[in-house]
């Protein structure tokens, strides 16, 4: 497959799921709240290393990966990245597991939700 396409455009690339997720979103009880890792809208800043947890579904958003804690919702019209305000999609990306390491939230994981099977 070709997936030579444009990288500013604001939809997700290829949409792939989260890689690790914390829990089944208990918002609309459907989708997976993954782990996402904020990189920053400018290349020439170090990585911000400041994660959020973002449902699949919904795209309700949490700040830390407590999901009984207060979250909000992803701006349709404007899909932002909650740390840096760059766009969502080209500003911060899925974690993997050595993004949640050094989030610090590997506790936090469901390994039983998790997109990548290398255990
Ligand atoms: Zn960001
Ligand atoms: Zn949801």
């Amino acid at each position: 497959m070709n997936q030579d396409h444009d990288q500013n455009s604001a939809q997700p690339p290829l949409n792939p799921g989260p890689i690790r997720s914390v829990a089944i979103c208990p918002i609309c009880d459907g989708g997976l709240c993954g782990v996402r890792i904020c990189t920053g809208d400018d290349p020439t800043e170090p990585l911000p290393d400041r994660g959020f947890v973002m449902c699949d579904e919904c795209e309700a958003v949490w700040m830390g990966p407590d999901v009984q804690s207060e979250h909000h919702y992803v701006d349709a019209q404007h899909t932002e990245c909650p740390v840096c305000h760059g766009g969502l999609w080209a500003a911060s990306r899925w974690a993997d597991r050595d993004d949640v390491q050094r989030l610090g939230w590997s506790d936090a994981i469901d390994a039983g939700l998790d997109g990548e099977s290398d255990v």
